[in-house]
C-alpha cells in the first residue's frame, strides 16, 4: 500500500481521513493527495543533500495543482518547468523565482521573455538555435541569462518508450559528443552565462543502474569542459525516479540514491540541481471513483466505473499499471474483470483482465499510485467535465481544484 493510505477496520484511509467521506463529500471521479506523503518525499532528498551545495527543483508537470506547489514551497522547494503556464503557477502558489529552471525542448520567445521577466533561475536549454533566442532576448533586456546546457548522454534508461529520453534517436538534448563544440561556440553569446551542464534520461526508472551510467558520463563531459576552460559550476541530473504501480515493485531507497549520486561528484566543487516529479507526488495521490454498473459480454466481465480515460490516461498511453482496490472491504470475494471508463473509446480501460473485488454499482474503488501524471495529462474528451482534486492534511480535507462544470466545459467558445 502507498505510504499514509490503509485500511482501519476494513475501510481505506489517507492519513486520518475515510476516504469515502471524500468521495460521498466531493463527489467521484475525484482525485486525493495526501501532503503528509509529498513532504515526506521531498524532505527524503532534502535531508539526504543538507551539508551538500543543491536545490531540488520539483518537477511541476508530475503534478501541477496550486494546493501541491504551496506545499513544496513551504518546504523550500525550487520548481523545474517545461512552460510559460507552469510558471505562472509557480509564481501564482508564491513560489521563488530564484529557484526555478526552465526545461523542455520548444520554448517560445515569448515564454523566454516572461521567464526573464520573472528573474528565474536559469535555462536548460536543448539547441543552438535557441541558446542564441536566449541570449538575443536577454541582451534586449540588458540582463545576464543563466543557462545550462541539457546533454543527452547516450544510455538507455530501460524504461517504457514514451518516457525514455535519454538516446541519441530521442528529440531531447544535445548530443553529448556535440556537446564541448556547443559550449565553445557559445561563448560568443555574451549575454548568457553558460554555468551548467544538465541531462533527464528519462521516467520511472526502478533500477538506478542508467542513471549513474549517465551521470558518470556527466561528471567526465564537466571535467573536459573545464579543462577547456569553461568554468562549470553546476550540475542538473534530471529527475527519473520510480515508484511501485504493482505489486513486487520497490521504488529505489531516495538516500540510497542520493548517496550514489553524491559519491560521483564529492570533491569537485560542483552546486547540484536535481528535478524529481514522479517520486514526490506518484505515491501520494489516488483517484477515486464510483462503480456504476456490472456487465458481461461472452465470457468477460466488466466493471463499468465513472472515471475514464480522460481523467487518468496512463493505462491507455503507456499500458501502465495501477492496482484498483475498494474503499471498503467487505469479504465478497474477487472477480476477473476489465475496469473501463464511460468513454467511446476502446482504448477507455484502467486495468484489463485483473483480479479485483467483487463490487456492485454504487461502491467507491480508489485507482492507486495516481498522484503523479494523473490530474495534469486530464482532459475534457467526450465533454467530461475534468474531476476534482483533494488535499488531505492529518484528519482534515480540502478541495484544492473544484470539479468542472458544465459552464466550464464550453468557456471561450
Ligand atoms: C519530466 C521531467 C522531469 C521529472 O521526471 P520524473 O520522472 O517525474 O522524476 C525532470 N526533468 C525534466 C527535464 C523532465 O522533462
Amino acid at each position: 500500500m502507498q505510504p499514509h493510505f490503509e485500511y482501519i477496520q476494513d475501510a481505506l484511509y489517507c492519513e486520518g481521513v475515510a476516504l469515502a467521506d471524500i468521495a460521498r463529500g466531493a463527489g467521484t471521479p475525484v482525485y486525493v493527495y495526501s501532503a503528509a506523503s509529498i513532504l515526506d518525499r521531498y524532505h527524503a532528498y532534502d535531508e539526504a543533500l543538507v551539508d551538500f551545495p543543491h536545490l531540488i527543483c520539483y518537477a511541476v508537470k508530475a503534478n501541477s495543482n496550486l494546493g501541491v506547489l504551496r506545499l513544496l514551497v513551504t518546504a523550500g522547494s525550487g520548481f523545474d518547468i517545461v512552460s510559460g503556464g507552469e510558471l505562472f503557477r509557480v509564481l501564482k502558489a508564491g513560489g521563488d523565482p530564484g529557484k526555478v529552471v526552465f526545461s523542455g525542448v520548444g520554448k517560445t520567445a515569448d515564454e523566454i521573455e516572461y521567464a526573464l521577466e520573472s528573474g528565474i533561475h536559469g535555462f536548460n536549454s536543448e539547441s543552438e538555435p535557441e541558446l542564441a533566442l536566449i541570449d538575443a532576448l536577454a541582451s534586449r533586456r540588458g540582463v545576464q541569462a543563466r543557462v545550462s546546457l541539457r546533454v543527452n548522454p547516450d544510455v538507455d534508461a530501460t524504461t517504457h518508450p514514451y518516457i525514455s529520453t535519454g538516446l541519441r534517436e530521442h528529440k531531447f538534448g544535445v548530443d553529448i559528443r556535440e556537446a564541448e563544440g556547443m559550449y565553445v561556440r557559445a561563448r560568443s553569446f555574451g549575454n548568457l552565462l553558460l554555468e551548467g551542464v544538465s541531462c533527464h534520461i528519462g521516467s520511472q526508472l526502478l533500477n538506478t543502474g542508467p542513471l549513474m551510467q549517465a551521470f558518470d558520463k556527466m561528471v567526465s563531459l564537466v571535467e573536459r569542459l573545464r579543462a577547456i576552460g569553461v568554468p562549470i559550476k553546476s550540475l542538473d541530473l534530471g529527475g527519473g525516479i520510480g515508484v511501485a504501480y504493482q505489486p513486487g515493485e520497490k521504488m529505489p531507497s531516495i538516500p540510497d540514491f542520493v548517496a550514489q549520486m553524491r559519491e560521483k561528484i564529492f570533491g569537485r566543487g560542483l552546486h547540484l540541481m536535481i528535478e524529481p516529479g514522479r517520486s514526490i507526488v506518484g505515491e501520494a495521490g489516488v483517484l477515486l471513483s464510483r462503480v456504476l454498473y456490472r456487465k458481461v459480454n461472452g465470457e468477460k466481465q466488466f466493471v463499468i466505473v465513472d472515471a475514464g480515460m480522460n481523467d487518468l490516461i496512463r493505462p491507455a498511453l503507456y499500458q501502465s499499471h495501477h492496482e484498483i482496490i475498494p474503499l471498503r472491504l467487505d469479504g465478497r470475494g474477487t472477480i476477473t474483470a476489465d475496469i473501463v471508463g464511460p468513454v467511446c473509446e476502446s482504448g477507455d480501460f484502467l486495468a484489463r483482465d485483473r483480479e479485483v473485488a467483487d463490487v456492485l454499482p454504487g461502491d467507491f474503488m480508489a485507482v492507486c499510485t495516481a498522484g503523479a501524471y494523473g490530474f495534469v495529462a486530464a482532459s475534457n474528451y467526450n465533454s467530461r467535465p475534468r474531476a476534482a482534486e483533494v488535499l488531505v492534511h492529518g484528519d482534515e480535507w480540502r478541495i484544492v481544484r473544484e470539479r468542472e462544470s458544465l459552464e466550464d466545459l464550453v468557456r471561450g467558445e
